[in-house]
C-alpha cells in the first residue's frame, strides 16, 4: 500500500485529493491534512462583508467536500522534511510516499507599521464579518483602499472591492458622502495578464469615479492621524481604511528549508515538482504557496510569475494528482500545467466581467476578457456553488 500525503485542503489540497481517488484503486492511502475545520471560496469574501450572504452560506465542513476513502487529520503541520517526506504534526507523525505541499499563505500585517492597529480587510473570514459590521454603521466619508505589498492572492479581488463597495455605497444613498480610493504598489491591476485588461479595470473603477493611484509602496499608516504615508512622499488621508494584508509563505515552509522568507516554493512549472535542493522526487506544491515562472515577459527586463488564484491551485492539484496515480498505476506520468485559468470581476448591479487566461502563452500572456454581464455573474455563481457542493 503506498500513501500520499496533502498538507493543506484548501483548493488546490481538495482538488488534488478528489482527482487522486477517483484515479487510484481503494488501497492506495490518501491523508489530508488541515488544521482548520470549515471551507470558504475567497471570492465569496465580498459577498459576506457586504451583507450578502451569511457566513454559514459561504462555508462548508472540509470532510464534507471530500469523498469517502480519504482520511482528513485536523492539525497544524509543525515541520516537513521533505527529503524523508516525514510529516510532522500536532497529531503525531506521518510519512508519504508521495508528499503534496498546499499551505497556501500567510497574512502578516505587522510588516507596514501602524496597519494592523487600524486596517480593516475582506482577505480573512473574521475580517470580513467584523468589516461588514463597520460598513452598516458607515455613514459617508473618505475610504481608502490599500494594497501595500505585492503578491497577494487574487490579483482581481481589491478591484473588485471597491467596484462592490461603490455599488454598496449608491445603493445606501451615501454615494455622493463619500469617496473611494485605491492605492497600490502595482503598476497596474492584473499587470501579469497585460496592459489591456489594466486599462479595462481603470475605465471601470473611472466610470464611477474611484480613484486610482498606481506605483505607491506604502511606508507607514498613521493611526492617529488617520493617513497612510507613500514612500514617494505622498499621503493618503481616511475615514476607513480596507487593506489587503500583506501575504508571505507560511512559516513553517521556511522553517523547512523549502522556500527564502521573502519568497514562495519554487517548482517545475508543468509538473509542479518542487525544484528547492536537497529535495527528492515526488515532493510538489501547489498554488498559492509556490512561484511558478512563466515563459512569456511584457518587458525583457520584468519576469513574470503565475498570478495567485483557487483555479490555477485546483487544476495544479488535479494534475499533481494525475502524475501520482500514473505512477501508482505503473503507466507514464504525463500530465502538465497549461497554465490557463479564469477570473471573474464583478461590478455591481449583478453584473461580472470574465477574463480567461494563458498564461503560459509566448511572448507573454493572454487574456480574452468578456465584459461585464448578468450571464458572467451567473457563471460566477454557479462556480462558486460547485465549490461547495459536495462530491457525488
Ligand atoms: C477576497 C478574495 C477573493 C478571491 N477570489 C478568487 C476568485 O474569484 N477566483 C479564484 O480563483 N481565486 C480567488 N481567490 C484566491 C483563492 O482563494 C486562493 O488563491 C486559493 O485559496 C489558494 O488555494 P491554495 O490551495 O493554494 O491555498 P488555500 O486555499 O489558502 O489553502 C491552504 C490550506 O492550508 C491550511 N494550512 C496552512 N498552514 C497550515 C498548517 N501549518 N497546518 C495545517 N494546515 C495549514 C489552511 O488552513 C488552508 O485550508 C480569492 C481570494 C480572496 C482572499
Amino acid at each position: 500500500m503506498s500513501t500520499t500525503l496533502i498538507l493543506g485542503g484548501g483548493f488546490g489540497g481538495l482538488a488534488c485529493a478528489r482527482a487522486l481517488r477517483a484515479k487510484t484503486p481503494d488501497n492506495h492511502r490518501i491523508v489530508v491534512v488541515d488544521r482548520a475545520p470549515l471551507f470558504f471560496v475567497g471570492a465569496t469574501k465580498t459577498w459576506l462583508a457586504l451583507g450578502k450572504r451569511t457566513a454559514e452560506e459561504i462555508t462548508r465542513p472540509r470532510g464534507s467536500l471530500l469523498p469517502a476513502g480519504i482520511e482528513l487529520v485536523q492539525a497544524d503541520i509543525t515541520r516537513i522534511d521533505a527529503a524523508s517526506r516525514e510529516v510532522h504534526t500536532t497529531a503525531g507523525t506521518l510519512h508519504g510516499d508521495d508528499l503534496v505541499i498546499a499551505l497556501g499563505t500567510e497574512q502578516e500585517l505587522g510588516s507596514v507599521p501602524g496597519l494592523a492597529e487600524v486596517a480593516q480587510s475582506f482577505y480573512g473570514l473574521l475580517d470580513a464579518q467584523k468589516l461588514r459590521s463597520t460598513l452598516e454603521a458607515f455613514s459617508g466619508g473618505a475610504i481608502v483602499i490599500l494594497i501595500p505589498r505585492s503578491p497577494y492572492p487574487c490579483p482581481p479581488g481589491p478591484y473588485e472591492g471597491a467596484l462592490l463597495l461603490h455599488d454598496f455605497l449608491k445603493q445606501r444613498g451615501l454615494d455622493q458622502r463619500s469617496s473611494i480610493d485605491v492605492w497600490t504598489v502595482e503598476p497596474a491591476p492584473m499587470a501579469t495578464a497585460g496592459v489591456e485588461i489594466g486599462r479595462t479595470v481603470v475605465g471601470m473603477l473611472t466610470e464611477r469615479g474611484i480613484g486610482f493611484h498606481p506605483s505607491k509602496k506604502t511606508s507607514r499608516v498613521e493611526p492617529a492621524r488617520r493617513a497612510v504615508r507613500f514612500e514617494d512622499g505622498a499621503e493618503a488621508p481616511f475615514d476607513l481604511l480596507i487593506a489587503v494584508p500583506p501575504h508571505r509563505v507560511p512559516r513553517i515552509i521556511v522553517e523547512s528549508w523549502l522556500a527564502p522568507p521573502d519568497g514562495w516554493i519554487d517548482v517545475d512549472p508543468r509538473t509542479l515538482a518542487v525544484k528547492a535542493k536537497n529535495v527528492g522526487p515526488r515532493v510538489y506544491a501547489i498554488g498559492d504557496v509556490t512561484r511558478v515562472g512563466l515563459p512569456g515577459r511584457w518587458s525583457p527586463q520584468a519576469p513574470l510569475v503565475l498570478p495567485k488564484a483557487g483555479v490555477m491551485a485546483a487544476a495544479q492539484g488535479e494534475v499533481v494528482a494525475a502524475n501520482i496515480a500514473a505512477t501508482v498505476n505503473g503507466t507514464p506520468a504525463t500530465a502538465a500545467f497549461d497554465g490557463k485559468g479564469h477570473c471573474f470581476i464583478e461590478v455591481g448591479g449583478g453584473k461580472a466581467m470574465r477574463g480567461d487566461g494563458d498564461f503560459f502563452h509566448m511572448p507573454h500572456p493572454h487574456m480574452d476578457a468578456h465584459p461585464p454581464d448578468e450571464a458572467n455573474y451567473q457563471s460566477k455563481v454557479s462556480w462558486i456553488e460547485e465549490c461547495l457542493r459536495p462530491p457525488a
